[in-house]
């Protein structure tokens, strides 16, 4: 919803900026829980490969894949979050050379990418996934 009242201007300038700058400090608070998080996945990996460094066990295994399976859903959060960061800061990162632009460009000046097209693309699938939660 936040973002959708971005993009349609509802909010006065003054107002969106200090909501924004809430939101980001919340964002970057909740992106260094998830980074121990992820942390305490990698180290729990890395002591059950010192214990059974062949992976023999089934237990490993099995320890392994979930630990990995929660790693990929704990990245996939941080992502999404570190783009929403950056649209509170009328930022986007280019997905073709991974430059940060301003939202407002139309074309990467370092790639020639569509980086329009990718701020459109973006806002919708956030739109999408605010309406989700
Ligand atoms: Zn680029």
């Amino acid at each position: 919803m936040r973002f959708l009242n971005k993009v349609k201007g509802t909010l006065d300038m003054a107002t969106r900026k200090s909501q924004d700058a809430i939101e980001v400090n919340k964002m970057n608070t909740q992106l260094k829980k998830w980074e121990a998080d992820a942390d305490k996945l990698y180290e729990s990996i890395g002591e059950k490969v010192f214990r059974d460094p062949a992976i023999e066990q089934p237990e490993t295994r099995n320890h392994i894949n979930a630990q990995v399976h929660a790693l990929q859903h704990l990245h996939r959060q941080m992502n999404d979050l570190k783009i929403k960061i950056l649209l509170l800061k009328d930022l986007i990162e280019c997905d073709s050379c991974g430059k940060v632009h301003a939202v407002t460009i139309k074309f990467c000046p370092d790639c020639g990418n569509n980086i329009a097209d990718l701020v459109k693309r973006t806002m919708k699938n956030m739109a999408i996934e605010d309406q989700k939660e």
